[in-house]
């Protein structure tokens, strides 16, 4: 069986993008696949927490994994810190990356124009992601494009290593889905909708009350064509609210285009805003039963106790590659 991972990082409530990008795409592999999805708990620190905040935030995560359809019986489900060996590797890795790709990463230089004071963790995170990736021989990531470039970093360490010390990793793919690949923000179509945002009217939380929902894609950002036409440079907002509700749905972008000819965006904006209401409000219910039952830490403890066993085994044998060990050096 092929394996896939997926993680997230407790910046912020996960939101719409996080759900059609990335949940539910590991929900609808789970079958086909051995999954991993975890709290990217170390990445949050990247950027300063709240650590109450925080705290709570990561034991929602795992509820509403579960909520959203993850399937604990079919998912090794963790939180990132409590396995110590991925930090581990993620040094040996960054002996392998060079400062030049890390500083390449469009993600570093976006952060770390909005503060002067970006931290070096900041720099170093795709390679603690590349460690995430690599230490469980994963072949596929299911990620929104955002982060696909982050994949093929990992790729590339990941090459790299095994050319300078011998059979080590497997080299793993990005995995995007087709429709709604990217989500972006309501208020502001030319940029992705992301848990960390301040302004909360263009992010939909999957924590949102169903009247803000509502409200929420009702107010979007649209544009004076009045037609409701896929055209992400011309029309984003229009164009991002066919793809949630296309992804929502599994109604083709076309098949949506042809049922609101004519109409206006009024109309339309609230067959989003209905589905999306549908659609979130199940998965809250089933939130609100698991967030206090004592399932989550049988789920957390199994999955930790799968996953340190292979990051232990991974650490182990790269430092036997690299020369760092007591142990016999042939293998
Ligand atoms: P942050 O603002 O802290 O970066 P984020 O919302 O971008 O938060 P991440 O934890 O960085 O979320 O990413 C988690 C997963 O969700 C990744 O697979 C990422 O590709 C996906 N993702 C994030 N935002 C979107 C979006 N707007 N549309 C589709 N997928 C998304
Ligand atoms: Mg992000």
């Amino acid at each position: 069986m092929k394996r896939i991972l997926t993680g997230l990082k407790p910046t912020g409530d996960l939101t719409l993008g996080n759900y059609i990008g990335a949940i539910r795409q590991m929900v609808s592999m789970q079958d086909e696949y051995d999954s991993f999805l975890f709290v990217a708990d170390l990445h949050a620190l990247t950027i300063y927490q709240d650590r109450l905040e925080l705290n709570e935030r990561i034991r929602k995560f795992i509820a509403m994994y579960i909520a959203c359809g993850i399937d604990p019986e079919k998912n090794t489900i963790y939180i990132q810190s409590e396995n110590e060996y991925i930090p581990a590797i993620s040094y040996l890795l960054e002996c392998t990356t060079t400062y030049g790709e890390a500083s390449r990463m469009i993600q570093f230089k976006e952060k770390s124009k909005q503060n002067a004071n970006f931290s070096v963790g900041l720099l170093t995170y795709p390679v603690l992601m590349a460690a995430d990736i690599l230490y469980c021989d994963c072949d596929y990531v299911p990620v929104g494009i955002d982060q696909k470039q982050h994949v093929e970093l990992a790729r590339n360490i990941a090459e790299r290593f095994n050319s300078r010390y011998g059979e080590t990793f497997i080299l793993p793919e990005p995995l995007l889905s087709e429709t709604g690949t990217k989500i972006f923000d309501l208020k502001n179509p030319t940029k992705k909708m992301s848990k960390s945002e301040e302004n909360p009217s263009g992010v939909i939380s999957l924590f949102d009350d169903l009247t803000s929902i509502t409200n929420k894609i009702m107010k979007a950002t649209t544009d004076s064509l009045n037609q409701v036409h896929y055209d992400l440079e011309n029309q984003p907002g229009i164009s991002n609210l066919l793809n949630i509700a296309s992804s929502l749905t599994n109604i083709s972008i076309s098949e949506l285009e042809e049922q609101f000819k004519g109409k206006g965006y009024g109309e339309f904006k609230k067959f989003v805003a209905d589905i999306t209401v549908k659609h979130l409000g199940e998965i809250q219910k089933r939130y609100e039963q698991i967030i206090n039952s004592k399932m989550l830490d049988d789920v957390l403890n199994k999955g930790i106790k799968h996953s340190r066993q292979l990051a232990k085994e991974k650490y182990e044998f790269m430092k036997t590659k690299m020369g760092i060990t007591r142990n016999d050096l042939k293998i």
